[in-house]
């Protein structure tokens, strides 16, 4: 099975082996590699961007019996090849992801839960529902308690149950997840929650995050 790196390391370099490629639509070429750090587009995240021996890897998506491929302009030969990740991209997604999850977190403790995220620069936000009739948080307390998380630098914790990644943030809580994420919540300075809109039973909170 091929090894997902990204699961459980925040290195942007490795060493990795192209097993097979083949064509694919659009005129790429798509390569399976024995084990990978790009993390693929899903979950609410866009794909990892990077290179292979130098050259640009144009997306990266999960098929159906679970394996990364990955899509290039020209074909390269099986064997051994070197894997970039494009650090600024990466670290601008998980910024965004982890802050979903803070915000997923902070309005569990009111009553909501979150049943839908979409985590891309431009367009980020969390959905919610609520099952016992819980208020709407105001946008300045919810930016309060985002600032105090920040500001408690709360550690990101990856582990795995029963087969299943988790992701924690200190003390806040726990979900099920196959992202790319921060190593501390101090690394989310710069959130802004932009809007808080409810809507019947269904609450998205809005947010974007300041360059650093
Ligand atoms: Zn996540």
């Amino acid at each position: 099975m091929q090894d997902k790196l990204y699961l459980t390391s925040h290195s942007l370099t490795c060493t990795a082996e192209i097993l097979e490629g083949y064509h694919s639509e659009n005129e790429r070429y798509a390569v399976r590699l024995d084990k990978t750090l790009f993390h693929p587009q899903g979950g609410g995240q866009p794909c990892d961007k990077g290179t292979i021996n130098g050259n640009e890897v144009l997306h990266v998506a999960q098929n159906r019996d679970g394996h990364v491929l990955h899509y290039l302009h020209k074909y390269l030969p099986l064997g051994p090849v070197e894997l970039r990740i494009d650090g600024n991209h990466r670290r601008e997604n998980a910024r965004l992801h982890t802050a979903g999850h803070m915000i997923g977190h902070l309005l569990e403790r009111i009553g909501w839960q979150a049943v839908k995220a979409h985590h891309w620069p431009g367009e980020s936000r969390v959905v919610f529902r609520s099952s016992a009739n819980a208020l709407p948080p105001l946008l300045d307390d919810l930016s309060n308690h985002c600032a105090e998380q920040i500001q408690l630098a709360q550690a990101i914790f990856i582990s795995f149950q029963a087969g299943r990644r988790q992701v924690a943030i200190g003390n806040l809580g726990q979900y099920p997840c196959g992202g790319t994420h921060v190593e501390n919540t101090s690394e989310l300075a710069g959130l802004k929650i932009i809007r808080i809109k409810n809507k019947k039973d269904e609450l998205s909170v809005h947010y974007e995050m300041m360059t650093e």
